[in-house]
């Protein structure tokens, strides 16, 4: 058992107890041999079996009722606007929607769909500041949200970098959405934003919607962001060859969204599983866009990865969890001690015909939610929205 004394003050805990399969997160050793998991201060702080946890007043027991339990799923590519409103779809509540589908942490690429987006540098750098702050300050059910992230403009200088990540900016949003589209400018402007600390992204393939741009395989290696941003289309996909050519040629992530091609993800998914890299896969949506808003796109996504990608499926849930917070340096996503408190607890849906959890998913079949919670603090019950799990966890006290 792992557990971390130092952490376990008389402050009441969370502690679930009877988990079926433990799903880690982690890339190297996605299932853990634990059944019970504590969590204090909306930490993890202990990882083990039953007998190895005590209860004392106060404290919240959950009966996982033989379900499994995953990291929050991260999903890497989201466009939020403001509040829990998307105007690219006219829809409200889509956030929360997303967290009935075991999402507990989003990742903004650029809050490109705010209507009167300013597109002056001075209005760039005042609107990401704005948007890092209101998404740090606003959590629609808890669903943490990384947003405020700059699309770059042409006439940026690396003092508006500097000034950016000193204000808290931590993201660009995806390169190629504002006017900068040639990998020289790119390159020059990722480089002083990583210098500062700020994460990138780059827009790959055919334009999303009218206004985007065509971003190529010449382009992405000249600009050598951080993360290929839908390196499968969003949804038009570049050549199987040129997709391949970015796995072999650089090192860095390897996004799938579900607002994309879904042949070219799985291309992609084979070309790196040949390389040996598939820790570089990470999961997102790009909702709201064209597509719209698939609460259950992250788990659409696992799916189809398992279903017809030939990845374990237990693997396929590090591609939306562990290796995402390894790549974006997020303090979730992992079952481990010290780690943010954010699961998910799954079972499989009812009438699947897979044997267990794992197996409905290799047969392609979503799992039913039938828990998520943030911070060590139970947010959703039983899903509105994926098909009922068989088994549901159970609130047996405080
Ligand atoms: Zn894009």
């Amino acid at each position: 058992m792992a557990q971390d004394e130092a952490a376990r003050p008389d402050h009441p805990s969370l502690i679930i107890r009877n988990i079926g399969l433990l799903l880690s997160g982690d890339i190297n050793a996605p299932i853990l041999d634990a059944d019970t998991i504590e969590t204090t201060g909306g930490r993890i702080t202990g990882i083990g079996r039953a007998r190895d946890f005590e209860t004392r007043p106060g404290d919240q027991v959950i009966d996982a009722k033989s379900c499994a339990l995953a990291p929050g799923l991260i999903d890497s590519h989201v466009h939020p606007v403001a509040g829990d409103w998307t105007p690219r779809q006219n829809q409200l509540g889509w956030i929360e929607s997303c967290l009935h589908g075991g999402v507990t942490t989003m990742i903004s690429a650029g809050e490109v769909h705010m209507p009167g987006r300013p597109k002056d540098i001075a209005g760039v750098k005042a609107f990401a500041i704005t948007a890092q702050r209101i998404f740090q300050n606003f959590r629609p059910s808890g669903v943490k949200i990384h947003g405020g992230a700059p699309v770059i403009e042409h006439g940026m200088v690396e003092e508006d970098f500097r000034e950016l990540a000193e204000a808290g900016v931590k993201l660009l949003g995806e390169v190629g959405l504002g006017s900068v589209k040639d990998g020289r400018t790119a390159r020059e402007m990722v480089a002083w934003a990583r210098k500062y600390g700020i994460q990138s992204t780059i827009h790959t393939g055919g334009p999303s919607i009218p206004g985007s741009g065509m971003i190529d395989k010449d382009v992405i290696l000249a600009a050598d962001a951080d993360i290929i941003g839908h390196i499968n289309g969003g949804h038009t996909a570049l050549p199987d060859s040129q997709i391949t050519c970015l796995c072999e040629s650089c090192g860095r992530g390897l996004e799938l969204v579900h607002n994309g091609n879904e042949r070219a993800a799985l291309h992609t998914v084979r070309v790196a599983a040949g390389l040996g890299q598939l820790d570089r896969v990470i999961l997102g949506t790009d909702a709201p866009a064209g597509s719209g808003v698939q609460p259950l796109g992250i788990l659409r996504m696992v799916a189809l990865i398992a279903g017809l990608g030939g990845v374990a499926p237990e693997t396929a849930f590090c591609f939306a969890t562990g290796n995402t917070a390894r790549m974006r340096d997020l303090d979730c996503g992992l079952i481990e001690i010290g780690r943010a408190a954010d699961f998910v607890l799954l079972d499989k849906a009812q009438h699947s015909a897979g044997r267990d959890m794992l197996d409905s998913v290799r047969l392609g079949d979503l799992p039913g939610v039938g828990m998520t919670i943030i911070d060590g603090v139970v947010r959703t019950l039983r899903s509105r929205n994926t098909p009922p799990a068989t088994r549901l966890p159970e609130i047996l006290a405080g």
